[in-house]
């Protein structure tokens, strides 16, 4: 089963490096066919298999023999991995696996539903800024509303009134909040020179996503392997001190970690720094 995500996801994954790269260049995302940005020839189907094509094409173009840029395997690995973490995280403990002691149910479904897509746009936020600084908003409007449509559902499936701050929408909308008013700051405080305008709306997705207090983990991630990043590029002699490195893909990461690692970040919180959430 975890196999069958991860190829659902290698082939999702195709499709979000495509994504990623029309919403650059504005050409239609779903009915273009896919073709070599060098000699424009269209990409056969059989060359357009997941990863594999790559390899087999020792990664160059059938037609031109230029360089495809590494960056579209690596989007389908990531994708089809972080398909696989989801598919084990939800039916990893299933019955077909260790015994029918859980039944899925149709929150389970939409959970993993809406994990699934959550990767997705993560995927693309993190590609896309990364190659050119810049968090669309024909990507983060969307995720957003759908998130917070997501935490709206879950607040009504549950016990709690919509003035605790453990409800789902008030904590996502709280920590949203919370998030767009620090990264809102800091660019107020830098004149727009540490972090962009595209941070804010991450950081509501973060915040809409994660909720209370799990975004500032989800900071305290993103600041820990942002400096760790750049003190590697500075050493490496790939950036200097005075160059711009997107905060996006540090966002994103610090995102995925609280959310595949939210028991253990509990766990640890609960023992170590007494906080109880
Ligand atoms: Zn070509």
């Amino acid at each position: 089963m975890v196999a069958i995500f991860f190829i659902a996801g290698l082939i999702i994954g195709s499709f979000l490096g495509v994504v990623s790269w029309r919403l650059k260049t504005a050409e239609d995302i779903v009915w273009e066919r896919s073709h070599c940005p060098h000699c424009k020839k269209k990409i056969r189907w059989y060359d357009n298999i997941p990863l594999l094509s790559f390899i087999i094409l020792w990664g160059q173009c059938r037609d031109c023999k230029k360089r495809i840029s590494w960056e579209y395997p690596l989007i389908e690995l990531v994708t089809g991995l972080l398909f696989a973490a989801v598919a084990w995280k939800f039916l990893g403990t299933l019955g077909f696996m260790a015994g029918p002691e859980r039944i899925f149910t149709n929150g389970d479904i939409v959970d993993m539903s809406f994990w699934l897509f959550a990767v997705c746009y993560l995927v693309i936020i993190f590609f896309h800024d990364l190659d050119f600084m810049l968090i669309p908003d024909a990507v983060v409007y969307p995720a957003i509303l759908v998130t917070l449509g997501y935490q709206y559902y879950k607040y009504m499936g549950g016990p709690l009134g919509i003035a605790s701050l453990k409800a789902p929408i008030t904590s996502a909308l709280f920590a949203a909040f919370v998030a767009a008013l620090f990264f809102f700051l800091l660019i107020w405080m830098s004149r727009g020179k540490w972090i962009g305008g595209g941070d804010v709306k991450l950081g509501f997705l973060a915040g809409a996503m994660v909720g209370w207090p799990k975004i500032l983990f989800v900071l305290f991630f993103a600041y820990m392997i942002g400096a760790v990043a750049s003190l590697i590029l500075i050493g490496t002699k790939k950036k200097t001190w005075k160059s711009q490195i997107p905060f996006g893909p540090f966002l994103v990461a610090g995102i995925l970690i609280v959310m595949f690692f939210s028991e253990q970040i509990q766990f640890w919180a609960n023992r170590y720094l007494d906080m109880r959430y």
